[in-house]
């Protein structure tokens, strides 16, 4: 059995039960989606692509050599710096992408794809704009540069979440130890280590 309460609230308290809402759900700095929230809805997202024949990428998003604008320019700065780049990252996702703060100065984007190719192709346009974009943060003007590691899932093949994070994870330090403002393919990264392990499984032999 089900019992369903309907109550009418007026329009005042409505908008303050959105508010709590979405206090929960954001975070305050940058407006965007809170780690909590991502990591509750990044499973119904894959679900939702798998069904549509997508697949589903992670972008993991680290700004390069942040602490150095907190450094030189104090911590205020640093923050305007992260609404300013979060404001890029909305400005380039679409609605059925889910954007958040995963951290930081690092940030997390989901987003259905249908091919490997199109979730680089959307990480190396996010990183472009980032490195063009001039960042104002106060009356400074600012610039700064992100490395992206990129992990996917498709429609043929899917994956766990955590599967998929570690890995994009572990594509972003490439990225960060290959130079910074780069994006660098999980899956090339994996590829490589198995060649790497081939060639000294042969060697030894
Ligand atoms: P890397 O290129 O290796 O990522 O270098 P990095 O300097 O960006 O990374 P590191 O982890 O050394 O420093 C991150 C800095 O981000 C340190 C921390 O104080 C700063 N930070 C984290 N959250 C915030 C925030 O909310 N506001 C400000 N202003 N700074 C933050
Ligand atoms: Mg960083
Ligand atoms: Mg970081």
């Amino acid at each position: 059995t089900v019992v369903l309460k309907f109550v009418a609230l007026d329009p005042c308290d409505e908008r303050f039960q959105r508010e709590m809402y979405e206090r929960t759900v954001r975070d305050n700095l940058t407006g965007l989606y809170n780690r909590a929230y991502l990591l509750e809805q990044i499973g119904p997202l894959c679900e939702r692509n798998q069904m549509r024949g997508l697949g589903t990428a992670v972008l993991m998003i680290d700004v390069d050599h942040f602490k150095r604008i907190n450094d030189a320019y104090g911590h205020d700065a640093g923050d305007a710096a992260l609404r300013e780049v979060a404001k890029t990252l909305r400005d380039s996702t679409r609605s059925e992408d889910l954007v958040a703060r995963y951290g930081g100065e690092e940030f997390l984007i989901a987003l259905p794809i249908s091919s490997k190719e199109q979730a680089i192709e959307r990480a190396e346009r996010i990183r472009s704009l980032l490195a063009e974009r001039c960042i104002r943060a106060d009356r400074l003007e600012l610039q700064v540069t992100a490395s992206i590691g990129v992990s996917c899932s498709t429609a043929g093949r899917p994956r766990t979440i955590n599967s998929l994070i570690t890995t994009a994870d572990l594509a972003l330090y490439e990225a960060k130890r290959a130079g910074r403002n780069l994006v660098v393919d999980a899956s090339k990264l994996l590829a490589e280590g198995q060649r790497r392990t081939e060639c000294c499984d042969a060697l030894a032999i």
